[in-house]
């Protein structure tokens, strides 16, 4: 028997997830130098010095484990967010917490419900556990169509997943679609808010999902310090439940998952409210420049609740801006293939991807490829 006849047949197949390319790759590939990544939904300004500064000074202490139970992080946020301590589970990224998730409900026979695009992790960790992913398209405007999701569940559904806003189109659910959504959501059904961008959140009706993780069993909502946070690279996210959920994914949990520099750096970072205001100020005046940027280039836009835009550039825009040094996110593997989403960057970068795509219209239009 060869050991590919020994993987399990549904890792077997597993498509990897794709990630936004390296700003180091492309300059080895194409050796230049100066390019720019917006493609990973990254914070532009970098972490907070708070946080950098605070794992500094922990450095010295990594010879210990963690603190296995996040005490002094728990407490904080769960001061913050208004929920017990024991209603919060901490990861390695949010990622993991999908991961906890996946490994807490799902098994062979199972179903998973999503919409379509969507984050490109659910299929993977919903495919990683055996279990069956159900793909629901999004609305012509590219939101999640929920009562078509209510419609796909069936008695094999054991969890359904909201991305809100989603990641990505940018789109988000209001708080009247939401409600009506929750309250036909079969009870047994494990819900799971995505919220890895809630705090870039510009529309006054977002729904409220936190509360209800305080009403419904089998609810969690995920959240992450690598976006608004700038804290990707050292992998920090937690989840917010109804207590006995929480207890279940603890379980699921390995005891040191959240490394001792990402407890210190989240606990910073979340004091740090000039670089919290500042991101989400760059962001949303990044926002409104490429939008009316994109628009006045005839390029087609969603409205964005996040730190990144959809865009209908048109076909193999991607390819063309990488050989400029400019890095954004093909959306091939979403079936959106002339479209590319944009991370909002710095003034100078989205200039310089404006500028990029500009020529490069120009140019097609000139005739020349
Ligand atoms: C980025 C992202 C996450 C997870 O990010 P982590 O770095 O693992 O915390 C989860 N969901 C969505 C929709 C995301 O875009």
């Amino acid at each position: 028997m060869s050991l590919a006849d020994r993987v399990k047949p549904y890792i077997r197949s597993l498509a990897p997830y794709v990630p936004g390319k390296p700003i180091e790759e492309l300059e080895r590939e194409l050796g230049i130098t100066g390019s720019i990544k917006l493609a990973s939904n990254e914070n532009p300004l970098g972490p907070s010095p708070r946080a950098v500064e605070a794992m500094r000074r922990a450095a010295a202490e990594i010879h210990r484990y963690p603190d296995g139970a996040s005490f002094v992080l728990r407490a904080a946020l769960s001061k913050r967010l208004g929920v017990t301590g024991d209603q919060l589970v901490f990861g390695a990224g949010a990622d993991e917490i999908l991961e906890l998730i996946a490994k807490t409900l799902m098994g062979e026979g199972d179903e998973v419900v999503y919409a379509w695009p969507s984050f490109a992790m659910y299929p993977i960790v919903v495919q990683g556990m055996g279990a069956q992913g159900v793909a629901v398209p999004l609305t012509r405007d590219l939101v999640h169509d929920l009562d078509a999701m209510l419609a796909a569940i069936t008695k094999r559904t054991r969890v359904v997943m909201v991305c809100n806003p989603n990641n990505p189109t940018g789109t988000s659910v209001g708080r009247e679609a939401f409600d009506r959504f929750v309250k036909a959501l079969p009870a047994d059904v494990v819900l799971a808010v995505d919220e890895a961008y809630y705090e870039f959140v510009r529309r006054p009706d977002f729904p409220d999902a936190v509360a209800l993780t305080r009403s419904r069993p089998g609810t969690v909502v995920l959240r992450t310090f690598s976006k608004i946070y700038g804290l990707a690279g050292i992998r920090i996210g937690y989840g917010i439940c109804d207590r006995e959920l929480a207890s279940y994914l603890e379980r699921a949990r390995h005891p040191f998952n959240v490394n001792r520099l990402a407890e210190v750096a989240a606990l910073a970072a979340l004091d740090d409210e000039e670089h919290f205001r500042r991101t989400r100020e760059v962001n949303a005046t990044g926002a409104r420049y490429l939008e009316a940027e994109l628009a006045r280039l005839g390029i087609e836009t969603w409205p964005t609740d996040a730190n990144f835009l959809l865009a209908k550039t048109g076909a193999d825009v991607y390819e063309a801006l990488l050989r400029v040094g400019v890095i954004v996110r093909p959306m091939k593997g979403f079936g959106l293939a002339d479209h590319v989403r944009i991370s909002i960057g710095l003034p100078e970068e989205n200039e310089r991807f404006v500028k990029a795509l500009e020529e490069l219209l120009a140019r097609r239009r000139g005739g020349k490829p």
